[in-house]
């Protein structure tokens, strides 16, 4: 569709933002739903995030998503938070409300959710362990502790006091103590006897941490475990590759990229986003 004098804007400000797959994403929706709106990336650096975020308000956008490093710091320049985003502590979607105030909400939570859902029966009273303690990490914690019920979840990360403060934040919604912190050289029995596993590092991303993975004890995988790796650049990381070869059932992170995006554009559109042209937008750029 071509734009006009009509056509919304939507933005999304990080940096960098050059390989966000956002664009595809948002884009293949618009056009495949005939919305007259147009996804862009701006690249924004730490120094003007109040400036965009004013700019936001004053060109009256359709709605914004946020990424590194600003999920944090957009915070004090927002109107208001959804208790979703005050729990998580970060902002990954902006929705402008009908009086022009900026509401700051976060759907990675919901993302990270969806592909598990199909597993929730499973999950329920069920060991976790969660690889990292950063941004994702938290909207990970935040969904495993309100849509299913864990009896465990074991956060193994390098920076054990990034954890520490991970458990703390969320300790009001932990009334059970599931959450515990392990260094990553006492968290065999944690990795062996939990029923889902979830690697929210950069490790095995495209690049430099192709090669690696949170846990080389692969012989600690088996049958009866779920292996969620956030990654989704390659769509098969080592994790997830040597999780699967030892029977566990592999999802990658590509659904999860799909789930966030889907549920800022039901709140940006109140449209369900159409899953198969995403898909194909998505592996055909
Ligand atoms: P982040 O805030 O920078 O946190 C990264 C976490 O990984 C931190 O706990 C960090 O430890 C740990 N880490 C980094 N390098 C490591 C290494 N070499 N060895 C061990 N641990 C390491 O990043 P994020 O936003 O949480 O993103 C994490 C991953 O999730 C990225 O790969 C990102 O692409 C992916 N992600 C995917 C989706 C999706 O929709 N599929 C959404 C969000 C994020 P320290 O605390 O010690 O630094």
């Amino acid at each position: 569709m071509t734009p006009t004098a009509q056509t919304r804007l939507a933005l999304l400000l990080g940096d960098p933002v050059a390989h966000s797959r956002s664009p595809a994403i948002h884009n293949a929706a618009f056009e495949e739903l005939g919305i007259d709106a147009v996804y862009l990336a701006a690249h924004v650096r730490p120094d003007d995030l109040g400036d965009a975020v004013v700019g936001l308000r004053a060109l009256g956008v359709l709605g914004a998503n946020v990424t590194i490093p600003h999920k944090q710091s957009i915070i004090p320049h927002l109107d208001a938070l959804t208790p979703v985003a005050e729990a998580i502590g970060a902002v990954n979607t902006v929705v402008p409300q009908p009086d022009g105030t900026l509401l700051g909400t976060n759907t990675d939570a919901a993302g990270f959710f969806e592909p598990l859902r199909p597993y929730a029966e499973r999950l329920d009273g069920a060991e976790t362990v969660v690889f990292g303690a950063g941004g994702a990490a938290r909207a990970v914690v935040y969904a495993l502790l309100t849509e299913v019920r864990v009896a465990r979840l074991t956060l193994v990360a390098r920076s054990p006091a990034n954890a520490e403060a991970l458990a703390d934040d969320v300790a009001h919604l932990d009334p059970l103590g599931a959450v515990a912190v392990r260094a990553d050289d006492d968290a065999s029995e944690a990795v062996q006897s939990a029923t889902l596993l979830v690697n929210a590092t950069p490790l095995g991303m495209h690049g430099a941490h192709e090669a690696e993975t949170p846990w080389s004890a692969a012989a600690d995988f088996h049958a009866a475990q779920i292996a969620y790796d956030l990654v989704y650049a390659p769509a098969e990381t080592r994790f997830l590759r040597e999780a699967a070869a030892h029977g566990a059932t592999p999802l990658g992170g590509m659904a999860m990229l799909v789930g966030q995006a889907a549920e800022a554009f039901r709140l940006w559109t109140g449209q369900t986003i159409p899953h198969a042209a995403v898909l194909r937008a998505l592996t055909s750029t």
